[in-house]
């Protein structure tokens, strides 16, 4: 299964497309990262062990453990690499349509491509959608062609059997992500046909995600329905499922929060009454009129004319100057530089701010325009009731 996200995820209340764990890179290729997520390793290991202990066996008797281990092995990297080849064919077209992909990231069910933007046209969205299916496509046809030579001029099962398996799955990996359900390959390609017919990318997106929810639905309760027959392989449709529709719910959701959030900038959200810490104060005013009067432990350090930001002063910065020396020193020279990512401009956009945020694990960012002035704050909270009453007066 595979998924587009857009890069603007986890936005904390909303999004909910998330790939638990950590990942690891294993190579760039068109300036994309690629990467392996913790999980994809439980998924490597099921399917090896289900063709090697399982499905060569019974296909193919008379293999010796040793051999059916080694098919099972080779072939499940062969299988991850069509995977990952589909994934690439999506990035590919959406780089030549002049989007950015970030990264591609194979996990537990499948691979997630992340494109820094949404498609422009209804157009682009469907090449792209439609590139990766095809390529599966693609690769089935040769593996199958692969499995027939092989058969026809006598080589042994160790060599045509994974061949016959690798194009079979690749064409029910075709065919399971053209399913017209959101954000699956065939809901994108769906969506794109919405949204050339309706004008309207929103009321396309949300017609196409209910497609990708209801699909979702059935997929759990047809995996109950397996499990309540002793089949346990329903769980794994329960998870897809459970994983489907939170990923098409949450598509819908950025595409609304994204929506709401066009061309409001931070200047509009920010608050303008900053605490600051002049760069000149005492050490001694520092710990008495700053810190021991407000529960903050963190000052932005300004020069008091220009309001200019020259960094940032925590208590512990004060503490590692012996008490004598309170007196004579100022907080410039204990100050560290404000760092760039709890920065944000005035003029960048407020969906900016929150990735930054959720990027960063930062609730708060500090508004310094480009010759470093100190404009204002901008906090999570403040976007989010933007949000709301801008969606309660659409209503
Ligand atoms: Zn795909």
């Amino acid at each position: 299964m595979c998924f587009f996200v857009h890069k603007k995820k986890r936005l904390g209340i909303s999004i909910r497309i998330m790939i638990p764990f950590g990942s690891f890179r294993i190579g760039r290729v068109y300036g994309i990262s690629i990467e392996v997520n913790y999980t994809w390793f439980i998924i490597f290991g099921l399917v090896t062990a289900a063709l090697a202990f399982a499905y060569f066996p019974t296909v193919y008797p008379g293999l010796s453990v040793g051999v059916s281990l080694i098919m099972g092995i080779v072939t499940s990297i062969i299988f991850f690499g069509s995977v990952l080849l589909h994934e690439l064919m999506h990035s590919i077209v959406a780089i030549r349509n002049g989007m950015k992909v970030q990264k591609i990231t194979l996990f537990i069910f499948g691979g997630v491509s992340q494109l820094s933007d949404e498609p422009q046209t209804p157009g682009v969205e469907f090449k792209m959608a439609i590139a990766g299916p095809a390529t599966s496509l693609v690769l089935g046809v040769v593996f199958g062609f692969l499995a027939y030579g092989s058969a026809v001029i006598g080589l042994s099962p160790a060599f045509f059997g994974p061949f016959v398996w690798l194009g079979i799955i690749n064409i029910l990996l075709a065919a399971f992500n053209l399913v017209p359900c959101f954000p699956l390959d065939g809901g994108r390609v769906l969506r794109a046909a919405l949204w050339a017919g309706f004008k309207d990318i929103k009321k396309a997106t949300r017609v196409a995600s209910r497609f990708g929810q209801g699909f979702a639905y059935f997929l759990i309760i047809a995996g109950l329905v397996f499990i309540f027959s002793g089949l346990l392989d329903g769980l794994w449709l329960i998870l897809i499922g459970w994983f489907l529709n939170n990923a098409a719910q949450g598509s819908y959701q950025q595409l609304i929060l994204r929506e709401t959030l066009r061309g409001v900038d931070v200047a509009q959200v920010m608050k303008k009454d900053v605490d600051s810490m002049p760069a000149k104060t005492r050490l001694k005013d520092a710990v008495n009129n700053f810190f021991l009067k407000s529960n903050k432990g963190l000052y932005p350090v300004v020069r008091q004319k220009s309001n200019e930001v020259v960094g940032m002063v925590k208590i512990n910065d004060v503490q590692s100057v012996p008490q004598d020396e309170w007196q004579d020193k100022e907080v410039s020279e204990v100050s560290k530089p404000f760092p760039g990512e709890k920065k944000i401009q005035p003029e960048q956009g407020v969906i900016d701010a929150l990735t930054q945020m959720s990027q960063t694990k930062n609730e708060n960012l500090l508004v310094v325009s480009g010759d470093n002035h100190l404009e204002g704050k901008i906090n999570r909270l403040d976007i989010m009731r933007l949000i709301k009453i801008k969606s309660r007066l659409k209503k």
